[in-house]
């Protein structure tokens, strides 16, 4: 197959993410990926600036976590986990309890992907409060903005614009929203965020199941960073009314916002906690759900007498031997010195162009760069720009964004990555 044909096959066959099958945005194609790298198949070479969407932290190809999956084939690719288990799950699990989640957080669930991870932490919360004789709280609350990924009840905690709620009608459950806090990370903190939040929870608390949001980050909803106070008000309101507190750490866990877990720019600890993308070093999908010993406990004391969930690639060995690798990697690395020099970088190159009369705001955080525009941009015109500039970079609404492989990107590579950015956002038109 020419790269011709095998783009035209795609065209006609295959759907790409939110992408119409009439008139689809054109896609590049990639023969291999190494390091912060991506090579298209004409040759071309791209500095990554997503991570793949926050996964890839270490980049691609990387040779230990090649070596892990190798050496995990070798053994065993999968078996079920139900009446069985093996070394690569408990391994990680001990990892993560040990060296990654707070403690007390050491019940762990694994599933496929991120979106079921969230499937999976709603059905904890549900299956809590049914276990503790609240059948009526069956609603969750989050705040506007917000993203937990494409399937039913994640869709649901989405934000009802964005996440596009009216299309689906009255299908989809109808949840509780309250605005997102409006004081940015590293704003005056201002009480008065919580109050819609204390309103809600003081007329309908008695129906709320838990409350379900993104710590510090709200990703693919809008890239916006808020204050950490917000969520140790949460806490307290999540205590005073029986609610259950879900940290969705999907996008932030493993050392994109400077620290191992958003939850740990907080003084507090959440219920449940979701972790998925970087998890696998972007190799695979895997995603876990994590809770106390008292929840588990109590889900399992009640009615149905287990939790009720059992997906078949639970668990997945190679999976779950890559994560291992993955984790230990950034773990053995200085990666907070490295991502606060990244940020450093970052905030050089963004500031400067937050002036350009075509963006409203620029904000770093950690190794995630953001120019918020006024207008959406026309992905058909900048992305071929980006690529020109020899960068990956792939906006989305009125966002244009950097999050690059901060295990793996080198000063030059970076230097190279913002150079391609500025020179595309400096020719940038405005309606002057
Ligand atoms: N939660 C958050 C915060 C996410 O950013 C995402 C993915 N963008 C998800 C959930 C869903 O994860 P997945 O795409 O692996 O289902």
């Amino acid at each position: 197959m020419t790269t011709e044909q095998l783009l035209q096959w795609d065209r006609t066959h295959l759907w790409h993410p939110y992408t119409s099958t009439i008139d689809p945005l054109p896609v590049y194609p990639v023969a291999r990926a190494e390091g912060a790298r991506i090579v298209l198949e004409d040759g071309t070479t791209l500095i990554d600036g997503m991570s793949s969407w926050w996964s890839a932290i270490h980049g691609y190809n990387h040779p230990v976590l090649n070596e892990a999956i190798r050496r995990q084939t070798a053994e065993m690719s999968h078996v079920m986990f139900g009446g069985l288990t093996h070394r690569p799950a408990v391994e990680l699990g001990r990892l993560l309890v040990d060296e990654v989640l707070p403690s007390g957080i050491d019940r762990l669930f694994y599933a496929d992907s991120g979106s079921v991870s969230v499937e999976v932490a709603l059905k904890m919360a549900l299956q809590y409060q049914i276990s503790r004789g609240e059948k009526g709280r069956t609603k969750f609350a989050t705040i506007r903005s917000g993203y937990h990924g494409d399937t039913w009840h994640a869709m649901s905690v989405c934000d009802p614009v964005t996440g596009m709620h009216g299309l689906f009608g009255t299908a989809l459950p109808i949840q509780f929203f309250v605005p997102q806090p409006s004081v940015a990370f590293d704003g005056e903190w201002d009480e008065a965020c919580l109050a819609p939040m204390r309103d809600l929870l003081e007329t309908h608390g008695g129906e709320i199941a838990a409350i379900i949001i993104e710590p510090i980050v709200q990703g693919a909803g809008g890239m916006y960073f808020y204050h950490p106070e917000y969520l140790n008000g949460l806490r307290a309101l999540a205590d005073r009314h029986g609610v259950l507190l879900i940290f969705d750490e999907i996008a932030t866990g493993f050392g994109r916002t400077g620290k191992l877990l958003a939850t740990y720019h907080t003084a507090i600890t959440p219920d449940i906690i979701c972790l998925g993308k970087a998890l696998t070093g972007g190799y695979m999908t895997l995603s876990v759900t994590a809770t106390t010993k008292a929840i588990a406990d109590t889900i399992c004391s009640g009615e149905a007498g287990c939790f009720m969930h059992g997906p078949t690639f639970m668990a997945n060995p190679l999976a779950c031997a890559v994560a291992h690798a993955s984790v230990s990697l950034l773990l053995s690395q200085p990666w907070q010195e490295r991502v606060r020099s990244i940020e450093t970088r970052l905030r050089e190159a963004l500031t400067p162009l937050g002036g350009h009369p075509a963006v409203a705001k620029e904000r770093c955080l950690g190794a995630i760069g953001v120019l918020e525009m006024r207008e959406p941009v026309d992905m058909k015109r900048l992305i071929p720009l980006f690529v020109k500039e020899g960068v990956w970079i792939r906006p989305f609404g009125r966002l244009v964004y950097v999050m690059p492989p901060f295990g793996i990107i080198s000063d030059d590579e970076l230097d190279a990555l913002l150079r391609g950015l500025t020179n595309v956002i400096e020719h940038y038109p405005t309606n002057d």
